[in-house]
Parts: C-alpha cells; structure tokens; sequence
C-alpha cells in the first residue's frame, strides 16, 4: 500500500487527491492543509467582495467531510507542513490551533502550497489600518466584513494586473471611488500597450483613477494617505495590495530542493523535483514556457488542475509529460473581457524572436442582428512559416471563444494559414459567416503567402513626419473624427482617377478604419507599379492608444 502526502489543499492539491483515488482504491492518502478550507473558489473571491456572488457557501467548493467521504481521504487542515525530511522520507506538521507538532512519513510526496501575495517593505505598511491582500477565504472575510461594516469610500488599488483589476470593479460595484496605482506604462501585463489602452479608455469612462507608471512611496497617517513615488498623494480608507505572487518555496528550499531564479520549484517534465519521490505542481513551480521554452511563472487555475491529474498518474507509471504553460487567461473588466493565449509582442521582442502582427476589428456577431459589438483582436505569427505565437482581445462580446479557438489552434500545432479553414459555428446571434478568427487569418496569410506588406500604428508617425506619403482612402465624413496628421485623403473608390498624382519612386503608405478597405487600396497601387503599405489595424488600432 503506498502512502502518498499532498501538502496544500486547494487547486492543484485537491485535484491530485481526487485522481489519486481514482487511479488507486487502497492507497493511503493524506491532504495537510495549513487554512481552515479546502478546494475553495479563489477565482470568484472578489465576486464575492463585490456581492455578484451572494451566498459565501457558494465558494466553499468541497468541504472536508465531502471530499473525505467521498475519495477516502485523510484531510488535515489548520495543519502546516513546516519540514521535510528527505532521508527519513517524512514531514514535521505543525497544528496551528494547537502549536502541537509531529511527523509524518511519505513514500511519495505532492507539494502544491501555491504563491502568497508579495508585500514590499514600503515605508508605512506595518501601520496602515486598511490594508488588505487578497488570496483565501479569511481574507476575503476580513475585506467583506471591513466594507459592509467601515463602508470605505475610497480605494486605493496597488497594482493593475487581473486581481487589481476585478477587485477594482468590485469595490466600484460596492460604491467606493477607486484609483488604481500601477508602475508600468500599462495595466494587464499579459496585453501589448495598444490592446491594454482600450481598457484604460474604459477604466476611466468608468470613473476609476488611473496613475500609471507610478508607484506607491509611502504609506502616511495609518495608511490613510497614499504618496505616489510622482508626488501624488491620495486620501484613502481602504487598500489592496495586488502588485504579484511569489511562490511558497521554503519548505521545498529548506530541504534541497531546486529552485529558480524566481523562486518557482524545479520540476521536470514530470512534474518530479531533484527528488524523484517529491512532485510539486501549481503557483509553486517553474513552468517552461510552451511557446518559447524559457522558465515561466504561470499562476493560474488551469496549470494547477492540469498538473495536478498529471502527477498523480506520474506516480501510477502514466508518464503523462506536461509540455508547458501557454498563459492563455481572461478576465472580465467591467464591460470588456480581456483574453490573451501564447506570447504577446513584448515577450518575443525581450526574446529576440521575430516576428509579425495582425490587428483586426470584426463584431462579435452579424452586424444586422442586435447587440454586436467590435472585438479588437491581435495575432502574433512567423512571418515565415506562419507558426501561431499568441493572440489578445479585447470586446465586450464572443473574446472568450476567439482566444479559447486560437489557443486550441496553437495546441493542434496550426499556423495562421489554418485559420481562414477552421469551420467554425455561424449563426448572426453568434457569429459571422467569416469568425473572426477566420477574418484574422485570412489577414496573416495574406502576409504569410503573398508577402503583403503593412506598417503598424507605432511608426507611422515617424515615417509622416519624415516625409513619407500617407494616403486615407476612407470617407471624408470618417476622417471628422479623427486622422493622422498629414494624411491626405483619396476615398478607395476614386483612387485609380488619382494615380498620376502618387509617387513610384517611393514606398506609399495607405491607412481605412480597420485595414480592409487599406488593403484594397494597396492591391489597385500594386497592381499599378507602386510599392505600398498598408497601416495594420487601420484608424481604429492607430486611435486606441489616444
Ligand atoms: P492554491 O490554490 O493557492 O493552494 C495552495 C494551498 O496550500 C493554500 O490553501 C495554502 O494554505 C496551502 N499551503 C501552503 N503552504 C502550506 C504548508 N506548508 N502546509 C500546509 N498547507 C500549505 N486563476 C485563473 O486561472 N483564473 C482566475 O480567474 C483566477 N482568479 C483568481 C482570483 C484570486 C483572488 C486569486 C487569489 C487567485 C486567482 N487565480 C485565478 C489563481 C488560481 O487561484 C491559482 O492559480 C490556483 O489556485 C493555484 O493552485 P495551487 O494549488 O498551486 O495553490
């Protein structure tokens, strides 16, 4: 009979306790968690806060006396696992409601223990009344009854990424006025700058204070001011701290275990550390990244599910590789749903890779049938082969289904030339007889196959200013809301009665609204002895970031 231990007893921790049982009906099985809960709903926490969810049971996804009925299952909570002991092949488990300790032996050990929130040393901290981290149910209890009780006005949210984000709206939802502090030029990291710009258009129309490329100084008078590292200082009775995890390594530290330079626990393919009988799975491990190999931190709910399955059929002789993490997530920011899958433009650059983009503006569904609404969706490729690196949307409508088609796509190993051909659902309430996901491919194989050549939103600028020709061949009653400065406008229609005014001697420049009537237009240049560009994404990308 093999005695496997699992330290943790949420995402991943959980899982692999259910598939170990199932792949094993006599194994001695023990769960230690060191909170009070297990497999809880971290994922809605702040639609809790928010009061979108109502009913707090609602996150308490298994109980212990469930899932110890149900898989036979020794669960342990208030139970911290604070040593192991590699030769003896044992643990020291601290009860925390009774500081009472003892060991425990394994022959295989689970260690999903997850990331806590990072809390820096900012001068002010330790005596700032209202500050909160959110991660567990205690936490999420204390903020709750902190609003329901104190009813803050205003928040201070420290840190834009997707948990800053939801809780941002949540507290907005809960009537407090909101500024969000982010040191980067830009919320949502996963997200290139223009596609994260659509949201800070909508943060504001929202009424959120948004102070970016900033970063909190200190926090003054029991941390009912915030001072911004640019001299901003804002009133506030309430804060969240939501700046990124760092993984809980200390255990896996303390007996020798292999950790990255960011602190996630190395594991093979496997999901095996430098210990072949100590597996760790979840926010706690390094992943490799699936498009690029590099060593990733992914903490997200699909890797720990997915790694969790796979350890325990490891430990059952399954070899099941886990082939690394693609990063596809979403997140709902009050009317927009931001997706991302692969690598985004920043990472490849970081990386050396080249590569291509693709802007493109379709609807959520036919035009003619209520409620469509654009999607702004981005594809990143090889030019040359056409391999599928990543793709982010940004819309309120029908984003989830583009990113989940295009991270399916890149798991199935298709190119961007695959996509015009996937055969996707279409009726008008859901789609359009060419999905976006079919527009954007089509728009990348034109690159890919027939060398079509575009100029993207960030440089045509500079190439204006230098003198180049830019031509607009949209309407003149489009251009009254917005142009770049220095276009000249020949709608596509009336373009082939203006060719003998266009230089051939020099590369010309073409923008529309979304690309399409720009590509057009390139095709009559063409066709017609110019070399031209047409500007990806058109007035609408170009316009986002404005
Ligand atoms: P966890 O689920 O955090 O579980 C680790 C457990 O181990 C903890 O309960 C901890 O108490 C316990 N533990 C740690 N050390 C010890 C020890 N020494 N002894 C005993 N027990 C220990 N992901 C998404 O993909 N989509 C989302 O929308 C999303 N929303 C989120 C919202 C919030 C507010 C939060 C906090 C997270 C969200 N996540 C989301 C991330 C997702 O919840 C995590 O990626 C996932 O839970 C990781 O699983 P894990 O098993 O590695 O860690």
């Amino acid at each position: 009979q093999k005695k496997i231990v699992i330290v943790g007893g949420v995402a991943g921790g959980s899982t692999a306790a259910a598939r170990l049982r199932r792949l094993d009906e006599h194994a001695e099985i023990v769960m230690f968690e060191k909170g009070e809960h297990i497999s809880f709903a971290n994922c809605g926490l702040p639609y809790y806060i928010g009061e979108t969810i109502k009913d707090r049971q609602k996150l308490l996804v298994q109980t212990v006396e469930s899932m110890a009925s149900r898989y036979k299952l020794d669960i342990r909570t208030f139970s911290e696992v604070i040593q192991i002991n590699r030769e003896k092949r044992s643990l020291v488990v601290r009860n925390v409601q009774t500081n009472e300790k003892y060991e425990e032996t394994f022959d295989e050990l689970i260690l999903s223990p997850g990331a806590r929130p990072i809390v820096p040393p900012i001068p002010g901290i330790e005596d700032a009344a209202a500050l909160f981290t959110l991660r567990n149910i205690p936490d999420t209890d204390r903020i709750k009854s902190f609003i329901d009780n104190e009813k803050p006005k205003h928040a201070v949210v420290v840190g834009g990424g997707f948990i800053g984000l939801e809780m941002a709206e949540n507290l907005h939802e809960r009537g407090m006025e909101v500024t969000v502090v982010e040191m980067a030029e830009q919320v949502m990291a996963p997200l290139d700058y223009e596609m994260a710009a659509i949201i800070h258009k909508h943060l504001k129309e929202k009424g959120i204070h948004l102070l970016l490329n900033d970063g909190v100084k200190s926090f003054e008078e029991n941390g009912t001011k915030v001072i911004t590292q640019n001299g901003t200082e804002i009133t506030t009775d309430f804060i969240l701290l939501s700046i990124g995890v760092r993984p809980e390594n200390e255990l896996a530290k303390e007996a020798g275990l292999d950790v990255g330079k960011r602190g996630g626990i190395q594991v093979n393919e496997y999901l095996q550390t430098n210990d072949p009988n100590i597996y760790a799975i979840g926010d706690a491990i390094e992943v490799k990244d699936y498009m690029n190999g590099q060593p990733a931190m992914v903490p997200l709910a699909w890797p720990a599910n997915r790694q969790g399955r796979a350890v325990a059929d490891n430990i059952y002789g399954k070899k099941v590789s886990y082939k690394g993490t693609l990063g596809t997530s979403i997140a709902k920011v009050f009317d927009y749903t931001v997706a991302v899958t692969g690598n985004n433009e920043k990472t490849l650059d970081r990386l050396g890779i080249s590569h291509e983009v693709v802007h493109v503006h379709p609807v959520s569904h036919a035009g003619y049938y209520p409620g469509a609404s654009p999607i702004a969706l981005k594809l990143v490729f090889d030019k040359v082969t056409g391999t599928i690196y990543g793709a982010q949307a940004v819309g309120k409508e029908g984003v989830d289904k583009r990113i989940d088609i295009i991270a399916t796509a890149i798991k199935g190993g298709l190119t961007v030339l695959d996509l015009p051909d996937l055969e996707l659902a279409y009726a008008p309430p859901y789609s359009s007889a060419k999905d976006p996901v079919n527009m954007a491919g089509y728009v990348a194989s034109n690159i890919v196959e027939s060398g079509l050549e575009t100029v993207q939103w960030s440089e045509i600028d500079e190439i204006v200013a230098n003198g180049g020709t830019l031509i607009d061949v949209r309407n003149p009653a489009e251009l009254e809301n917005g142009f770049i400065e220095g276009a000249k406008n020949i709608p596509v229609d009336t373009l082939r009665e203006h060719l003998l005014e266009l230089p051939k001697d020099e590369t010309i420049y073409v923008n529309c609204q979304v690309g399409l009537r720009g590509y057009i237009a390139t095709r009559i240049l063409e066709e017609n002895g110019f070399t031209v560009k047409n500007l990806d994404g058109g007035w609408k990308t170009y316009a986002q970031v404005f």
